[in-house]
């Protein structure tokens, strides 16, 4: 089949983002920006959505 089906689905919350940076605005004592690290409580920071029953492949 030539279509694009994919069992590994970017996720539609973060849209493949799972982690983002979030600057908080202040800094370290070395001058780097202070970030927060969000990851996606849908995806769990892979990205990706598992579809229900492709978890287990080998059935
Ligand atoms: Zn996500």
């Amino acid at each position: 089949m030539p279509q694009h089906a994919q069992t590994t689905r970017v996720c539609r919350d973060c849209d493949g983002f799972a982690t983002a940076a979030i600057t908080t605005g202040t800094r370290h004592r070395d001058g780097t920006r202070a970030t927060l690290r969000v990851t996606c409580p849908t995806c769990k920071g892979t990205g990706r959505t598992t579809p229900a029953g492709a978890v287990r492949a080998g059935r």
